[in-house]
């Protein structure tokens, strides 16, 4: 919140010990009058008015449709995007050529490194999209980019599960070029092996965050984040994002007065279960994290125990424009919420 002082108290009006005057000072006067009420009464009047940031959320700044026909393009690109696959190779020239403007600006930064996995050493990288802002301090806003690794051999492409988060950030990105961060810098944060390659352990996920977040902290810049805030499959049609009971519990309730704020309350569910995911190792750091995450993906039956996720049926019909809408809403007004406090 912007901090409200004290509105000035208005100026005395009367002249009315002024008694023998002549009909035209007294018009002077009137007007001298109206000038004075004019000048002292603005102030007051905007003082009353809420702040512009409450007055217009950030609702529609980002096109949930756009959103969308960039994930489709993403999948077209790069369907499958596990690492040491082409169309991982694919899926990294596809964010790097969204954001040729700041990789020309010097704002475009490749995490690069190597990684010992169950299938080897892997070489992944990070990318990191920098939006300099007014403000000292960082916002994060993150989405893993690759594709689950045991499930190469699969046609798993994993449109809710990494594409259209990706998409969601570059279409942030794109807003962000063109509407600079007036609060804090904004960094969009591309993660790369955030899935296990063999089976989820401490040792085997989270590889690109575990990376990022110890070099952050190596550096210095972990301790300006003011908000990490993580995209996780919400794309789902049937929107219903988790309250994460791993992430910051004053992010969490800033993610759920996001929500109400712009209109979409009903998208947070009551589940709290606790979550691991890239925002786990900048949570142990101390890092504000939210992980914004839907993980009831789809029916739930025989066919499908865990539903749709890491499924080959985590297709692009199983996502939509409107949800998508209801999560660039959600992330832009994140960015005016973690500004205020
Ligand atoms: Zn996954």
């Amino acid at each position: 919140m912007i901090p409200r002082t004290q509105p000035k108290q208005p100026v005395i009006l009367s002249k009315a010990q002024n008694l023998s005057i002549s009909p035209l000072s007294l018009l002077r006067d009137l007007r001298a009058t109206l000038a004075a009420f004019v000048l002292t009464s603005l102030p007051l009047f905007f003082l009353l008015l809420p702040p512009a940031t409450q007055a217009q959320p950030a609702k529609g700044k980002v096109s949930g449709t756009a959103v969308y026909n960039v994930t489709r393009e993403l999948l077209a690109a790069a369907p499958k995007r596990y690492y040491g696959s082409p169309g991982h190779t694919d899926a990294e020239k596809f964010i790097k050529d969204h954001f040729a403007p700041e990789e020309k600006a010097g704002h475009l930064e490749t995490d690069a490194f190597t990684a010992s996995t169950p299938a080897g050493m892997q070489s992944l990288r990070n990318y990191i999209v920098k939006f300099p802002g007014k403000k000292d301090g960082i916002i994060v806003l993150g989405s893993h980019y690759e594709t689950n690794y045991p499930l190469k051999d699969t046609a798993f492409v994993g449109a809710n599960d990494g594409a259209c988060t990706t998409a969601l950030l570059i279409e942030i990105g794109e807003y962000l070029r063109t509407h600079p961060p007036s609060g804090y810098s904004v960094y969009l944060v591309f993660f790369d092996g955030e899935e296990a390659v063999k089976e989820w352990s401490h040792s085997d996920s989270l590889y690109g965050s575990r990376h990022l977040a110890a070099k952050l902290f190596n550096d210095g810049t972990l301790s300006k984040i003011k908000g990490f805030v993580l995209a996780d499959m919400i794309g789902d049609k049937h929107l219903d994002i988790d309250q994460d009971a791993n992430s910051d519990p004053k992010m969490v309730d800033l993610l759920k007065t996001a929500a109400k704020e712009t209109g979409h309350a009903g998208a947070i569910s009551s589940d709290t279960t606790p979550m691991e995911d890239d925002t786990l190792p900048f949570h142990q750091r101390g890092v504000p994290v939210v992980d914004v995450i839907d993980y009831d993906y789809g029916p739930h039956d025989n066919a499908h125990p865990d539903g749709y996720h890491h499924t080959p049926e985590d297709t692009i019909d199983k996502i939509s424009a409107q949800s998508l809408q209801a999560s660039a809403d959600i992330f832009m007004q994140m960015i005016v919420l973690i500004d205020q406090h």
